[in-house]
């Protein structure tokens, strides 16, 4: 297939984004507590659970922030600057989601291997879940 002649794929395929939080070991799990606190602090987003061992596709111990397309451009340039050497991945949520974590995430710190073989390639997009958090501070 000529790439030149595909279509883009549309803005409206995403349905919201996810933040991976990584960590490992001690420092670093005090690392992505100081920067959950912080978060819950200044966006609406969706806190998950931490996961203190391997779970899903994750390579390691990390907690997920669910949130919608709107926040992206000030959650995303937040932890650019707030990660403290913590890995994060933030991939988009369409109907592919093997798709959104291998081919087209981005990583904010160093990339970490992702185990996408277990992942679907056809499922429902998955809407931001319910924002748990109050912010009652500016970013
Ligand atoms: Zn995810």
């Amino acid at each position: 297939m000529n790439e030149d002649a595909a279509s883009p794929r549309p803005l409206a395929e995403i349905a919201s984004y996810h933040a991976h939080i990584y960590y490992d070991g001690q420092t670093e799990r005090q690392h992505a507590e100081w920067l959950r606190l912080r978060i819950g602090e200044r966006f609406r987003v969706r806190l998950g659970n931490w996961h203190d061992g391997q779970v899903g596709p994750h390579d390691q111990a990390m907690y997920q922030v669910s949130f919608a397309n709107e926040v992206f451009a000030s959650l995303v340039p937040w932890l650019m600057l707030n990660h403290r050497g913590l890995s994060i991945l933030i991939h988009p949520n369409t109907t592919n989601p093997k798709r959104d974590h291998l081919v087209d995430p981005i990583w904010i710190g160093r990339p970490l291997v992702v185990h996408g073989d277990i992942l679907g390639e056809d499922h429902e997009a998955e809407e931001a879940l319910e924002p748990n958090t109050e912010p009652t501070l500016s970013a």
